[in-house]
């Protein structure tokens, strides 16, 4: 076992975590800043390695739209009204206003945003905006900036370890005073491999929970540890229901978004049947299926406020019932006219051709129209092991992309627990049910860099002596010991994600969550046991229940639809419940009280403008 001491210790090195550690190494110079990450610095977790059709980083600048120098208050009020009045107001303003020093120090440290002639940085629109915000290099957005940060941190004293999973927060009394971590690896005794932080404050930045769940477009590893360490430690966590879900590719883990929508492709399933006809209002017209179908590219997430939902709802209803969904570009949809087409998706689809071809070609296959619009998605996708030109469909199924909330923050970073900060997609409050697209690389850079600065000045001015005991590791360390009997942690992992998908993705009934609810304490009766995956494997499994059950209960709570939070009263009604204004403009909050789960719905700050 090693013990280590430090002023600042960051969990995590994404975006927000090595933004806050920059920060906090320039506050407290002479601090000693720790950075802990459970893969390579550089190489694991969403920032570093996610990429889509353009990745989008939202920035309100001098000369972005609507202008003047208010307009970072547009950003703000989009923020909190479309994320359905959710959100913490002064948070969107935090975000909002301090995007252009994000996008700024980014620029600065060698991120190559796309520019303009003029030098201006060139921004588009993306899902759920008004406005053009969005900054972006292309299709690695988050990988320049990771790339960047990176060789910024490696510039300084920062101590880094790699390939260390934080397992635990270690706690006096309500303060959390240092963490307990784990080397990857495959020596024997847990003692080997125990590393004891010992630290002034903390700061989680850990990322989501993708592998909550059966499909979803995050790397491996996103286990969502920091939602679980700070709910056993008793922190607060808010907004937990809301998580993006959207269809992507299974085998590629691409996005079906954009292009590959508007190709207006089939939706099969394995029988060759096309099925959207089955879920959509009856007499629903094939002009009105491709119109849907168009439509869904430029509204990728599900949401409440989107017509769109219905594709969801039929993709995730036909998959539920035991069939495989696809998307085939072979064959135009049954009835399906270019010329039907609302007259502003037939302007949409010309101003993103690439390759012009001739009308009757256009209208004769998906993959005709993919091939003038975005032919590098066709190579793209060869590459990857679909090839649409040889004929073969694209599964797909609902994936999960982020999750809008997480341990519950304010202006500082800070957390309902002393001495614990969080930011990033770990941190929650700061977006409401829908995100706009872009603003999670923006919200890893504005709140890292806020809980790196205040984490560091607490750090500086704190005189007490805690230190973690020897008494406080070996409780730590029994805790570890129980993980042994029962099931394998891989077949404990498959049966979460089983239980998330069917029971917390894209169609959501009382009947359905409950007995998701009951699956989940039945798995944690019988326990987990570690197997050929390790104790890290079995580790981040044991999160993935505490993560599994606060995305349940949250779910349960609310009862009406907002956001991707679809609420059917039984999974046969074609149509969820609507949202409820004012009455749900609440959000949830959760807390582990004595090792019980505890919600209660609370009244956002509103935002003042
Ligand atoms: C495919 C895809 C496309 C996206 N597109 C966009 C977009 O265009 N615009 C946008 O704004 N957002 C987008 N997002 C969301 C955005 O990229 C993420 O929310 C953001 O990158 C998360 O950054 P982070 O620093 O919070 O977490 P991450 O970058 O995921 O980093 C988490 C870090 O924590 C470490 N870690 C985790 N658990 C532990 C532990 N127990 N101990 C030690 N270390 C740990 C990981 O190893 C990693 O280093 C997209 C996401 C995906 C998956």
């Amino acid at each position: 076992m090693k013990l280590f001491h430090c002023d600042v210790l960051i969990i995590g090195a994404g975006g927000a975590g090595l933004r806050a550690a920059i920060e906090a190494k320039e506050t407290f110079k002479k601090g000693k800043i720790f950075l802990v990450t459970k893969g390579s610095l550089g190489a694991s977790g969403v920032t570093a390695t996610a990429c889509s059709d353009r990745m989008a980083f939202h920035a309100t600048l001098p000369y972005t739209e609507p202008g003047g120098s208010d307009n970072w208050k547009k950003h703000a009020e989009d923020i909190f009204r479309m994320g359905g009045y959710v959100s913490d107001g002064d948070l969107a303003m935090i975000l909002a206003k301090e995007s252009q020093a994000a996008l700024e120090y980014l620029d600065h440290l060698g991120v190559p945003f796309v520019k303009r002639k003029d030098g201006s940085v060139d921004q588009f629109i993306t899902d759920g905006s008004e406005y053009a915000r969005a900054c972006y290099t292309g299709p690695r957005t988050a990988n320049h900036i990771e790339e960047a940060l990176v060789k910024k941190i490696v510039s300084t004293d920062i101590r880094i370890i790699e390939h260390c999973m934080i397992a635990d927060l270690i706690k006096y009394r309500r303060r959390v005073i240092g963490a307990l971590g784990i080397d990857e690896g495959k020596e024997p005794g847990i003692k080997d491999r125990l590393k004891v932080f010992s630290s002034k404050t903390t700061i989680l930045a850990t990322g989501g929970a993708g592998e909550a769940y059966q499909t979803h477009v995050f790397p491996e590893g996103m286990t969502g540890d920091g939602y679980a360490l700070a709910y056993r430690a008793g922190a607060e966590l808010v907004n937990m229901e809301f998580i993006q879900i959207g269809p992507a590719s299974i085998k590629t883990k691409l996005n079906c978004s954009g292009s590959l929508m508007r190709a207006v492709p089939r939706f099969l399933n394995e029988k060759d049947e096309e099925f959207l006809k089955n879920y959509l209002p009856e007499g629903a017209s094939p002009a009105e299926v491709s119109n849907l179908i168009f439509e869904k590219g430029a509204s990728w997430p599900v949401s409440i406020d989107k017509r769109t939902l219905l594709i969801d709802v039929a993709m995730f209803k036909e998959i539920a019932q035991g069939h495989r969904v696809f998307l085939d570009y072979q064959t135009n949809p049954e009835g399906f006219r270019f010329e039907d087409l609302d007259p502003k998706w037939q302007q949409r689809y010309e101003k993103e051709i690439k390759e012009p071809i001739p009308f009757e070609e256009k209208a004769r296959s998906p993959l005709d129209r993919l091939s003038e619009i975005n032919p590098e998605s066709i190579e793209w996708l060869k590459e990857h092991g679909i090839d649409l030109r040889a004929g073969e469909p694209m599964e797909i199924g609902p994936c999960i992309q982020h999750f809008q909330g997480g341990v519950k923050i304010r202006e500082k970073g800070n957390t309902s627990l002393k001495g614990l900060y969080a930011a990033g997609e770990c941190a929650g409050g700061q977006h409401g049910a829908n995100r706009p697209g872009g603003n999670a690389l923006l919200d890893g850079q504005v709140f890292g860099k806020i809980s790196g600065r205040e984490a560091a000045l607490e750090a500086m001015h704190f005189d007490q002596n805690l230190k973690v005991t020897s008494h406080q590791i070996e409780r730590l360390l029994s805790k570890l010991k129980r993980i042994g009997k029962g099931k394998g942690a891989s077949e404990v992992r498959q049966e979460v994600q089983s239980i998330n998908s069917r029971s917390a993705s894209v169609v959501r009934t009382p009947e359905g969550i409950r007995n998701g609810l009951k699956r989940l304490k039945a798995l944690r009766r019988e326990g987990l046991s570690i197997d050929e995956k390790g104790l890290v494997y079995a580790l981040e499994t044991e999160n993935l229940l505490d993560v599994g059950e606060m995305v349940l209960r949250a779910c349960l709570a609310r009862k009406e639809s907002r956001g991707p939070h679809l609420f059917f009263n039984r999974f046969d009604d074609p149509r969820p419940l609507p949202s409820q204004d004012p009455k749900w403009r609440k959000y949830i909050v959760i807390q582990n009280r004595s090792g019980k789960m505890v919600l209660k719905k609370e009244k956002p700050v509103a935002i003042n403008l």
